[in-house]
Parts: structure tokens; sequence; C-alpha cells
């Protein structure tokens, strides 16, 4: 996620307890999942093996015309290059289309509890895309949402979630493919850092999408501290 919540992103409506007992357990969750972020080594025998070695499979829920699936297959196959470049094994695959929505209701709910990574909204988008097949599923919406994602782990989806392309800012050059590629280093377990010339920039920076915007299409790099990360964290 790039951008700081908006009105429509605090209206999330809720499934268990109170609004405010929730916001409460939120707060705290978010110190302490910023404080205990997982960096376990994932187990290689969780993911998929192929012939070409480890594989996530990703899976892109759009219409096949969608002008968002080209850079969006980009950003995937970028990251099966950073992987290489920094030694790992596991390869995301080219991406599979689906044409299969996800309620924006649900999408919404779910990049507001973004943060956190878990919550109801999150339980019901996971459970929602639990039939879908893939690793890491990636939707694009066609409403004003904030792009997000939320991490992989074995036995449960990753999931990256993009918002409308038409309109400002990621009908702006070169934003999609960097969006999508920020969402799916949140994916693969990455966090926000504050240095507005890379890929993982985001809250509480004031990083915005409209800062990938370049006439020469090109993605945005990783910060030392994250290739560390994906080298610890990645086969
Ligand atoms: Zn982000």
């Amino acid at each position: 996620m790039l951008v700081f919540f908006t009105p429509r992103e605090r209206r999330e409506p809720r499934s268990i307890g109170t609004g405010l007992t929730w916001r409460l357990f939120s707060a705290m969750a978010i110190l302490t999942v910023i404080a205990c972020r997982d960096s376990r080594r994932v187990d290689a025998a969780t993911l998929q093996h192929t012939p070409n070695g480890l594989q996530l499979r990703v899976t892109i829920l759009g219409r096949s015309t969608d002008p968002r699936i080209a850079p969006a297959r980009e950003a995937i196959a970028h990251w099966s290059g950073e992987f290489v470049r920094l030694g790992r094994r596991v390869q995301l695959d080219s991406g599979t289309i689906r044409d299969k929505s996800v309620s924006d209701d649900v999408l919404s709910a779910a990049g507001g509890e973004v943060m956190l990574g878990i919550g109801p909204a999150t339980s019901r988008l996971r459970s929602s895309l639990s039939s879908v097949p893939g690793d890491i599923i990636i939707a694009l919406s066609d409403t004003d949402l904030i792009s997000f994602g939320v991490t992989w782990s074995a036995g449960s989806k990753g999931v990256v979630v993009v918002r409308r392309a038409d309109i400002p800012p990621l009908s702006m050059p070169n934003t999609v493919r960097n969006v999508v590629a920020h969402e799916l280093g949140h994916a693969l377990g990455l966090s926000h850092n504050a240095d507005s010339t890379t890929l993982m920039c985001g809250r509480p920076a004031s990083c915005r999408p409209a800062a990938f915007a370049s006439e020469s299409a090109h993605f945005f790099p990783l910060t030392a501290s994250d290739e560390e990360w994906i080298r610890k964290r990645w086969p």
C-alpha cells in the first residue's frame, strides 16, 4: 500500500466485535506485527516443485483485455529476475488470467486492515479466493480503492489488489508495473521504507503511486535491506 487511508477505507464493515474494540486491537496488533515481523525462512517443501525449480503460481483475476495485465506480467517477471539476481531458487510463473471478480466491498474492507495483515475483512478476502488456484492472486479492481498486498505464507495465499487505472495516478506511465511490483513485494514479505527512490517506499512516509510516473519504463530498485530480507526469507 502506498497512500494513506481515505474515508472510504475507514468505513469498512466489521463482522466481529465493536468497531472500537477492533480498532484498539488492531492498533496494538500493528505495533506487535511491526516489532515481530516473521523473518523465518520459507520451507522449500511448501512450494511447488517443477523441472525448472521452486515455483509460486500466480493467478490474475480480471478481463483478458485489461490493459493492466501486460504491466502486471512485467512485474511478475521482474520479481523472478530479482530472485535470480539474489541467488534464490524460487520463481514466479507467468500468471494465469481468470475472468473472475471479487466484490469491491470485500477488497476495500481488506485494504483497511493491510497494515495488520490479519482481521475479519482479510479473512473474508482469503475465503472468497479459496477456490481460486494459485499461490499469489492479483485482483484487478475497477474502483478507487487503495492498492495493497497481503503476505503469502505456507497454506495461505498472497494477495495483490490493484485499483482502477483509467484515471490518475495509475493512468500515469510506468505506475502500474511498479505498483504491482510493490504489492508483490508485500506478498513476498517486504515492508515499507522511507526512501522515495526505491520500490518499497510507503506509509508512514509520504510516497504515492504518482512517484513511480516516468516516460521511461523501468522498475524502482530494492534497498540493500530488502535484498537481505529476500535472501533470508526465500530459498
Ligand atoms: Zn505498500
